[in-house]
């Protein structure tokens, strides 16, 4: 037998410290991703320990309102018109339609129920529906997130007033890849939309998809970017590229599985306050993969068979899952309740001088 021995602690462990930083640069985050990766995990479980419930995951059902015909030219999509895939197009759907949905998603133990539309921003003349939408949702007693692409202030306070609880804009990859992936808008504009969206009040979803061809820098740099912001998005959905036929990344190689795990673990390092969302990609990752993701800090995901136009695990494939591995759905707190649990954790974190953070500095 080997004299190393296997009980060995080791020396990468970096110290941790208990501020949520928001002036990441690219090589820290990069030392992070460097790691060995049993470390990473350690320390990404444990910082995720001292801000969730390991064992519970809070689950959302994504629904496309209005699907494919998008004038903008993101290179890894379905539903851009210049992308020859072989999507059927579908005008916005009728009100009745996607409350009928979402009563559905909320029976199969949805809690936030998401509303997409491929559209580069919503026109005056939609907001009315989209209004209806998310009132009528909110009264079935989901939460509501919609993507509609950019928004002005005045259209972000309007989804706001309407009851709207988050929206999603994701930086999709780093500033430096960009231009690679998209050139009908600039980063710029997306991160003027997720400042209209957080000065309305309503909660940020935000994250990106790696395996686009970008290299291991490009994810560091990606999520510099979303842990800079202040604050951090609340939701942060991390997905693997789904490469569709007819689309300019069909035949991009594909990313190494532990490079989208560590992914995962570095942005519940860098955002412990977040969830982060196990997106799209799951429908090909398998169950131990998708376990690593949960032990890696991933604390939500999406419900039902299709995410737009993704494929994704049917619901009843995840309520096994989630038995084999013991994990609950989260519930939606009261704002009573919400502000109990807030309390509990702080005192909880004081007490103990816990670390929220990790600190790759050192
Ligand atoms: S990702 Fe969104 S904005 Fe880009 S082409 Fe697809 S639907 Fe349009």
């Amino acid at each position: 037998m080997s004299s190393t021995s296997t009980n060995t602690i080791s020396n990468n462990v970096p110290e941790i410290n208990d501020q949520i930083r928001h002036n990441w640069n690219i090589a820290e985050v990069q030392a992070l991703f460097d790691l060995p990766f049993n470390d990473l995990m350690f320390q990404a479980q444990t910082v995720h320990r001292q801000h969730f419930n390991p064992n519970e995951v809070q689950v959302s059902t994504l629904l496309s309102i209005k699907t494919g015909a998008c004038p903008e030219d993101c290179k890894y999509c379905s539903q851009s018109a210049r992308n020859k895939t072989d999507l059927e197009t579908e005008k916005l759907l009728e009100v009745d339609n996607v409350l009928a949905t979402a009563k559905a998603a909320q029976e199969q133990g949805s809690t936030r129920f998401c509303m997409g539309a491929a559209w580069r921003n919503p026109k005056a003349r939609d907001m009315p529906y989209v209004i209806e939408m998310i009132k009528g949702v909110k009264a079935l007693g989901l939460e509501t997130c919609m993507t509609l692409g950019m928004l002005s202030a005045d259209q972000a306070n309007e989804l706001q007033s309407a009851g709207l609880d988050y929206y999603n804009h994701n930086l999709d990859t780093s500033p430096e890849h960009y231009n690679q992936i998209i050139t009908t808008r600039t980063y710029q504009d997306r991160l003027d939309t997720i400042g209209n969206v957080r000065s309305s009040g309503m909660k940020v979803c935000s994250g990106g998809i790696v395996g686009l061809g970008e290299e291991s820098k490009d994810r560091a740099s990606l999520l510099a970017q979303l842990a800079n912001l202040s604050p951090q998005p609340e939701s942060v959905p991390i997905n693997m590229l789904v490469k569709i036929e007819g689309t300019p990344l069909s035949d991009v190689e594909d990313l190494e599985s532990f490079d989208f795990i560590r992914c995962i673990a570095v942005a519940r390092l860098m955002m412990p306050n977040s969830h982060v969302r196990l997106s799209a990609g799951r429908s090909a990752m398998n169950e131990q993969m998708q376990a690593m993701c949960f032990l890696a800090g991933a604390n939500s995901i999406f419900y039902g068979c299709k995410l737009l136009t993704a494929e994704n695990p049917e619901t009843n494939q995840d309520i096994a899952l989630f038995e084999k591995l013991g994990i609950n759905t989260e519930t939606i707190d009261t704002p009573d309740e919400q502000q109990e649990s807030n309390n509990i954790r702080t005192a909880l974190i004081n007490e103990e001088n816990k670390a929220l953070f990790y600190d790759a500095n050192v």
